[in-house]
């Protein structure tokens, strides 16, 4: 089957077009056929586009919304210029699968979209107001093009944390503001920590019960979670994304005093000072110059900037404390496991993070380390070094076409 997982945020959409089937997931042997982004989506849109060899088909134009975006998605896939081997046209996409980023208490698991699905999602949008419209926007729009009939599958960002035990998921407020209001922790990545720890545990052949690891995701949002037996016991990001890891412009945990402190001082709303908190934080508000990982060590690197020192003094000072509580969350882990974009391909965060940390007998291996980048997958502490660091890269879209092909052969639709 050809399945078509999409992304849509509030101003830009994600796709991979990915064959897979029962068969090809038991071997492991599933292909991306092309995969593309388009941003900026309600003005002068920018759009790349590849598939499966190296070139990258860019354009701009205007797009006016995610139906447009997709159109013009789907027209790129099935023109002459790429060539995807088994997909002429519309036809040759036998199902959708979605990145839903809420799915609130009511989505353990991923579900396939029916009306009350829909409404579902729909409900969560007060939980993630950014995030949740886009994602209906993206089932609407498929549905237009492809027709009611064409299975459409919901992955949600959350629900990997669902199991998370309520210690770590209530927060220490008045219990009322949980029952009335639903504020607990929910954690998000709940996709792509998901696939690592799978991942893990067929890398090294050992079943999901058996899996202890810390998982780190250093993306421009970044999080970590604490999985025992297979499951989560805690992971960084709250009831939004804002808390937790320092991360490319939202300032992970604060003091929540601050807030009121801010709007007084400077006059500002409450959603004012979100909006800092969100967009002008983290690695941006400290080093007032980026939020940008790879353009900070250059700065700090080129000018020895100070701010861009102390913003990356802090990121990884930050995750170190994490791994740390992380610990002894699990009482004693078998790995610490690093992924996203940062996480995967900068082998002197992974060295600062790890530095420092020979109480429990962290050695990184500074040769692999440095190797493994650029989609590498693979160990990078020493062979004598008493715990284990390692780099899986992330793939929360085959993830996504899994669940989807999981649960359209569950409901006999295949
Ligand atoms: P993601 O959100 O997973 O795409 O990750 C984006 C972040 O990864 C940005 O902060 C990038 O600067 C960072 N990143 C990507 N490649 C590198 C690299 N080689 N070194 C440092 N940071 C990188």
């Amino acid at each position: 089957m050809n399945i078509l997982v999409l992304n849509c945020g509030s101003s830009s959409l994600k796709f991979q077009l990915i064959s897979t089937s029962l068969d090809q997931i038991a071997q492991d042997t599933e292909r991306t056929l092309a995969k593309g982004h388009i941003e900026r989506i309600g003005g002068a849109a920018v759009m790349s586009f590849s598939g499966s060899g190296d070139e990258v088909y860019r354009s701009a134009g205007p797009i006016r919304d995610i139906r447009a975006a997709l159109d013009a998605a789907l027209q790129w896939i099935a023109s002459d210029s790429v060539k995807i081997e088994g997909v002429n046209d519309h036809s040759d996409i036998h199902a959708v699968g979605h990145r839903v980023v809420h799915g609130g208490e009511k989505f353990s698991e991923s579900v396939l979209i029916t009306d009350e699905v829909l409404r579902g999602i729909d409900d969560c949008i007060e939980l993630a107001p950014l995030h949740n419209p886009a994602n209906i926007q993206g089932i609407q729009a498929a549905r237009a093009i492809f027709g009611r009939s064409m299975p459409q599958a919901a992955v949600f960002d959350t629900a990997f944390h669902h199991k998370l035990p309520e210690r770590a998921y209530i927060y220490a407020i008045p219990y009322q503001f949980y029952r009335r209001h639903k504020i607990r922790r929910y954690g998000f990545h709940g996709t792509s920590h998901r696939y690592i720890a799978y991942r893990y545990r067929t890398k090294n052949n050992i079943p999901r019960e058996n899996v202890n690891i810390i998982t780190i995701h250093l993306g421009n949002g970044c999080s970590i979670a604490a999985i025992k037996n297979g499951d989560p016991i805690d992971t960084s990001m709250g009831f939004t994304p804002l808390e937790g890891l320092v991360m490319g412009s939202r300032s992970g945990d604060i003091d929540p005093a601050i807030i009121e402190f801010i709007c007084q001082k400077e006059g500002l709303s409450v959603e004012q000072v979100d909006s800092i908190l969100n967009k002008q934080s983290g690695l941006l508000g400290i080093s007032g110059l980026t939020n940008d990982m790879r353009e900070l060590l250059a700065e700090s690197d080129e000018s020895g900037d100070r701010r861009a020192r102390l913003a990356i003094d802090i990121f990884c000072y930050r995750v170190r404390k994490y791994i740390g509580a992380y610990l002894a969350a699990l009482n004693g882990a078998d790995s610490v496991v690093f992924s996203g974009g940062i996480g995967e391909n900068s082998a002197r965060i992974r060295s600062l993070i790890c530095s420092d940390m020979d109480w429990l007998g962290v050695e990184l291996d500074e040769e692999r380390n440095t190797a493994t980048i650029d989609g590498r997958e693979g160990t990078i502490s020493r062979d004598g070094s008493r715990f284990n660091v390692s780099v899986i890269p992330t793939n929360e879209e085959l993830m996504i076409a899994r669940d989807t092909v999981r649960l359209i052969a569950a409901a006999g639709q295949g």
